[in-house]
């Protein structure tokens, strides 16, 4: 049975041991399309996270992608140009159910304003990274990369913890959500900024945020305390963050991190410019485009002046995967790229043993298979010290949201020993249901994004996105049951390509064989991507793990 969704109540959060499909790979897939929107931040217009990231074109096309997956048998397989489905084609059983590819557009003509005109004409849509794959499960989403992040500045600046340190952020939207409770988890006071106010009272409804505080001086009154007391704390505040964060450095404060995370990737749809209210922006929207992104790229300006200026003052500062460099850059803030990305600052060793982020969602609906997957977990991973205190940390302080799931760093062959073993549980009856795995796009063999991602490669070979397309048809060669290609679109618009993949543990000795190939070489293929350009550490884990790689 759907369970109800308080939050959006005419999107159920689906579950339950019967199926509508004809399958439960169709099934698996259609409730996963259900959760993304019902976690989503404004599912009556298909927005799932990032002001734009749709997770289909339109209803009438989600309406189609629906009865699809419903009608379709196990031998088809779904098209989907930019969430509208456009074929049902006969292929084989162990062929993927769904291919997607979400907002390419050709090289000279990617860009923003290309994209919002093919939008307003109904030709694309965005799909994220997660939302038009059907992938995103809630804030939790990131919040294992953030606290990581957290973790390594902790680390390196901190002696091990932030506890007595100051973070300052901004954002408090579907991604940006997981910042308070990541920094709280890693000991800090943390100050994080949003313009919207109903984005602030969410996340402290749903137990990411736990304070609001009514004016600035009254916030930094909190975290001074937290910070004295050597207490975890994390604190929204209603404003903007291109007046908020230049008032902390005129007030001679400097905190201990600071970073970003509102939508500043898009001036239209996501950054709202100082001085400019919610209604005033959206009403700007369709007819005053250019006005919109004049003001949203001098706020960043600002935005990113007061950033440098924590820098010089010796805050760790880093740019968390927002283009808001980018964009500073553009308006003539020529040393913004100062600001290290938090890729290659804290967390390229990983990428280059294709260690990410990789998730599972029960689609039983059943949080005690959550509970019965980390408990696995901490059986076949006693001595990965990253994954046993990430589950003991998830376990005590992450809420679940829409279908319980759970996101943990695992790389090459972990994926794929931790998705067996679950297939296993569903064929014993010993979870609810099946599981659905799959990971971010930002992923080592899965994402070219010469900004964020794949910023300052070794070999610069930053830009160059055959990886992600390699990794797409590879896992289409691996029987993954959704395969997908996204481009940016909006201000991401010829930014980024990346591959994202989806398969279904339901049990049966094909899905074995799915998770085993797919799983298996997708982390191969992000190995050999960081060897290509060089990463001693990539070959060590070749050596090591027998990986299949060509070396010319
Ligand atoms: P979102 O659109 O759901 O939320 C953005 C938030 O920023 C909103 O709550 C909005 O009110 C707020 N905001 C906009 N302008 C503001 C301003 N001037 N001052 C204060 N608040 C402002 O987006 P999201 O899903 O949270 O993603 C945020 C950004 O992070 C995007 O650019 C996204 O692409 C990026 N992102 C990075 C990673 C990563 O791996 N680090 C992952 C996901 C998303």
């Amino acid at each position: 049975m759907p369970k109800a969704n308080p939050r959006h109540p005419g999107f159920p959060i689906p579950g339950g041991p019967e199926l509508r499909a004809r399958g439960w790979r169709q099934e698996a897939l259609l409730r996963l399309l259900e959760n993304v929107l019902s976690v989503g931040e404004d599912p009556d217009n298909l927005v799932v996270y990032a002001a734009l990231g749709k997770a289909a074109r339109n209803w009438p096309a989600h309406r189609a992608i629906v009865k699809t997956l419903i009608e379709m048998d196990e031998d088809q397989t779904l098209l989907i140009q930019s969430g509208k489905p456009v074929g049902l084609l006969k292929t084989h059983a162990k062929a993927p159910l769904v291919i997607m590819a979400n907002c390419n557009i050709v090289g000279q003509w990617a860009k923003a304003e290309v994209f919002y005109e093919l939008q307003r004409k109904g030709l694309i849509c965005w799909g994220g990274l997660t939302a038009g794959a059907w992938q995103y499960i809630g804030s939790q989403g990131v919040i294992q990369g953030t606290y990581e992040i957290f973790m390594r500045i902790a680390e390196r600046r901190f002696g091990g913890d932030l506890s007595g340190r100051f973070v300052l952020t901004a954002g408090l939207g579907g991604m940006g959500g997981a910042q308070p409770l990541a920094g709280r988890m890693a000991g800090a006071a943390i100050l994080c900024v949003d313009i919207d106010a109903e984005r602030a009272k969410k996340r402290r409804e749903i137990g990411y945020l736990q304070e609001i505080a009514p004016d600035l001086d009254a916030a930094l009154a909190m975290i001074d305390a937290a910070v004295k007391e050597k207490r975890a704390l994390s604190v929204g505040l209603v404003g903007n963050a291109a007046e908020i964060y230049p008032e902390i450095a005129r007030r001679g404060i400097v905190p201990h991190v600071v970073t970003d995370q509102t939508s500043a990737h898009d001036l239209v749809y996501g950054y709202v410019p100082k001085g400019m209210s919610l209604d005033q922006v959206k009403s700007l929207r369709d007819d005053g485009q250019g006005q919109l992104m004049a003001a949203s790229r001098a706020s960043i300006v600002e935005h990113v002046k007061a950033m440098l200026d924590f820098q010089a003052k010796g805050a760790e500062v880093f740019d968390n995967g927002n283009l808001i460099r980018t964009q500073a850059r553009e308006g003539g803030v020529t040393n913004a790229f100062d600001i290290p990305i938090f890729t290659e600052a804290y967390l390229r060793p990983l990428f280059a043993r294709a260690i990410g982020p990789f998730r599972w969602m029960a689609l039983s609906g059943e949080e005690s298979d959550i509970a019965r997957i980390d408990d696995l977990l901490l059986d076949i991973f006693p001595h990965n010290r990253i994954v046993t205190n990430w589950i003991r940390l998830a376990r005590q302080h992450i809420p679940l949201e829409g279908l319980p799931a759970r996101i943990a760093w695992l790389g090459h062959g972990e994926r794929t020993a931790l998705a067996r073993r679950v297939n296993e549980l569903v064929a014993t009856g010993e979870l609810k249901g099946p599981v659905a795995f799959s990971r971010d796009h930002l992923d080592a063999g899965a994402m070219a994004h010469p900004n964020i991602m794949t910023e300052r490669m070794k070999d610069g070979s930053d830009a160059i996105a055959d990886w992600p397309l390699l990794d797409a048809m590879l896992l289409c060669s691996s029987m993954a049951d959704l395969v997908v290609v996204h481009s940016g679109g909006g201000g991401y618009a010829g930014y980024m390509t990346s591959c994202g993949v989806t398969v279904v543990a339901d049990g049966t000795v094909e899905a074995d064989e799915r998770l085993d190939h797919a799983l298996t070489n997708d982390t191969s293929l992000g190995v050999i991507r960081y060897a290509d350009a060089g990463y001693e550490d990539s070959f060590e884990e070749i050596a090591a793990k027998g990986i299949g790689h060509v070396k010319v």
